[in-house]
């Protein structure tokens, strides 16, 4: 199985590349922050208590993002692998996945990190949230949460995969095809 984690800051193209990964892998997307809003627009309990949070910026509990991402491997037995978006987005998330994985005989084949610096990132969202309806991307100061959210809890999983020999930075402040390209080669050395 092929099981990537792609890893970056809000902004940073994760949502982008993951459909081009898609379109040539074969690989079965799932995206926390997308799940969410599918909860989110289908008025369920999870996604009422969800929303609040992600409003303002700030992360969900690990046991509801856990949780979702359990029921989606569990519902893909036969896939090919996974592209992991926007999760983990805590060492807690990524060693539940780890454990995850080994009872379905699997593993993460690695992490690949989007590097954009913090002005294109600002940049590149606002523009996002004039025309994605996100009000979490319309907003300078929860963007800056957001950002804020990423460096103190998120940033730390990248430690996680370099202890296992996992981790791969690429710049992400290319065209969406450079930065393919550069995805494809690192996949090729797995
Ligand atoms: P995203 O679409 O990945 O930018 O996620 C949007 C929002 O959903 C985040 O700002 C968080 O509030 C929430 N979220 C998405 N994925 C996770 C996760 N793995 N852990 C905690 N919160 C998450």
């Amino acid at each position: 199985m092929l099981n990537l984690v792609l890893f970056g800051p809000p902004g940073a193209g994760k949502g982008t590349q993951s459909q081009k990964l898609i379109e040539k892998y074969g690989l079965i997307h799932l995206s926390t922050g997308d799940l969410l809003r599918g909860e989110i627009s289908q008025g369920t309990e999870l996604g009422l208590e969800a929303k609040k949070l992600m409003d303002e910026g700030l992360l969900v509990p690990d046991a509801v993002v856990i949780g979702m991402i359990s029921n989606k491997l569990d519902a893909n037995k036969t896939a090919k692998g996974f592209i992991f978006d926007g999760f983990p987005r805590t060492v807690a998330q990524a060693e539940a996945l780890d454990e995850l994985l080994k009872s379905k005989q699997s593993a993460i084949s690695g992490m690949i990190a989007l590097q954009v610096n913090d002005t294109e990132l600002e940049h590149r969202l606002l523009l996002r949230g004039k025309d994605s309806g996100r009000p979490d991307d319309a907003n300078p100061e929860i963007i800056r949460k957001r950002v804020k959210e990423y460096n103190d809890k998120t940033a730390p999983v990248a430690g996680f995969y370099k202890d296992q020999h996992k981790f791969t930075s690429i710049n992400g402040m290319g065209s969406i095809d450079e930065i393919f390209a550069a995805i494809d080669h690192v996949i090729a050395s797995y």
